[in-house]
């Protein structure tokens, strides 16, 4: 018997169904695989337990207890932030800060969950391609399992994300060029090497971790969502586990039908999710040419750019993007009114909010909660 209710996983696009215990990358039509449970039905919320993510263990993949491989991630504050929303005229505001997990940024949540399942099926070497902070999740996560690490980054990533993933023992490889390069040096080379691939959505549990921002976002605003969620978008995998937890919490009765505006941020020297949500196509061509400070948001082509724009679409959200400039400025803002060190990702979400308000897309009452995905200390080169 396992606590965990996890059945099968899906094609997201073509609904092919795989059996749980195959190790599985994209589906065959090219589309991410997602996790399907027996939705616990009575499943008290008011009994949940422990102070991780790991809370929500019944909707959770990893099907023993034994492999899971935690260093304590998730429930992070759900903050009141009365100084900046007095400042900007936001009075309902809050910051989900996510740079307090294990490893500095939310990519740990993903991690631990892909490296546990990776860990259940066996896995002994894990490859990912990384704007930075998923390398140094993935080289924490593998130290911990006893796997093998091979990190591709690109040569210009912040300093101490390099630091950090040799110090965690993980195979570091620098590549001339973006994430995207990176991704074809590790598809390139994972069969001759033996690698399991842990790109973005390219393997069904990375997401599955991420969508426990959305159960906690739930479960800390007392089981009520808000109005607007501000989200730096890169891969997507946090918007698009967020869209799936809502749905999955729904269906248990945790939660009614009303979800949030989602809204993504993205760099303006990086933003191929903004330009086909405002063109109004199904997926998003390839960005040429990215170019931002933000690390996370460097990420010019995204495997789940369909679901990243139906989540979008569905819930009455947008798109939109803000120049490096204002989002180095937000996050000084945010340093100085409420003592958050966040990344420049974290400033993107407040410039962003910012525009939006100036626009009239966000009333001043709107319920609004802006994600800062990470620390600022990994990015002292850039500030
Ligand atoms: C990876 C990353 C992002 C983007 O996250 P996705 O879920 O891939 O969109 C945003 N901020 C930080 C700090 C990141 O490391």
């Amino acid at each position: 018997m396992s606590a965990s209710t996890f059945d099968h996983l899906a094609c997201s696009a073509c609904e092919k169904v795989f059996d749980r215990n195959q190790l599985l990358n994209l589906c065959e039509c090219g589309s991410p695989i997602l996790a399907r449970y027996n939705l616990p039905l009575a499943w008290d919320k008011l009994s949940l337990k422990g102070s991780t993510m790991w809370r929500y263990r019944e909707v959770l993949p990893v099907y023993n207890d034994a492999n899971i491989v935690t260093l304590g991630e998730g429930m992070t504050p759900l903050l009141n932030v009365p100084r900046l929303s007095s400042l900007i005229g936001m009075p309902n505001l809050q910051i989900k800060d996510e740079s307090v997990n294990p490893t500095g940024s939310f990519k740990a949540r993903g991690m631990a969950m892909a490296i546990s399942r990776a860990k259940e099926l066996g896995v002994e070497r894990v490859a990912v391609p990384s704007a930075g902070n998923a390398g140094g999740a993935v080289s924490a996560y593998a130290a911990r399992a006893g796997m093998h690490a091979f990190v591709f980054m690109p040569k210009d990533v912040p300093k101490a994300f390099i630091t950090e993933c040799e110090m965690n023992g993980a195979h570091v490889e620098l590549i001339d060029g973006l994430i995207s390069d990176c991704g074809k040096h590790v598809a390139a080379n994972k069969a001759a090497n033996g690698w399991f691939e842990l790109s973005t959505l390219k393997e069904p549990y990375r997401v599955e971790g991420k969508k426990t921002l959305g159960y906690e976002l739930a479960e800390q605003s007392g089981w009520e969502l808000p109005d607007v969620v501000v989200y730096p978008t890169g891969g997507g995998t946090g918007l698009i586990g967020m869209w799936k937890a809502f749905d999955e919490m729904e269906a248990m009765g945790w939660i009614g039908s009303k979800r949030p505006r989602m809204v993504t941020v993205q760099a303006e020297g990086c933003a191929p999710i903004v330009r086909a949500f405002h063109a109004g196509t199904l997926k998003a061509e390839p960005w040429v040419g990215a170019s931002t400070k933000a690390a996370g948001l460097r990420v010019p082509g995204a495997v789940g750019d369909a679901l990243m724009l139906t989540a979008l679409r569905t819930s009455g959200g947008t798109a939109i993007s803000v120049s490096d400039e204002e989002l180095l400025r937000c996050a000084k803002m945010i340093g100085e009114t409420e003592g958050m060190f966040v990344c420049p990702e974290g400033g993107a979400v407040l410039a962003g909010l910012i525009k939006l308000r100036d626009q009239g897309w966000v009333k001043p009452e709107d319920k609004v909660v802006l994600f800062n995905t990470g620390s600022g200390l990994k990015y002292l080169d850039v500030f």
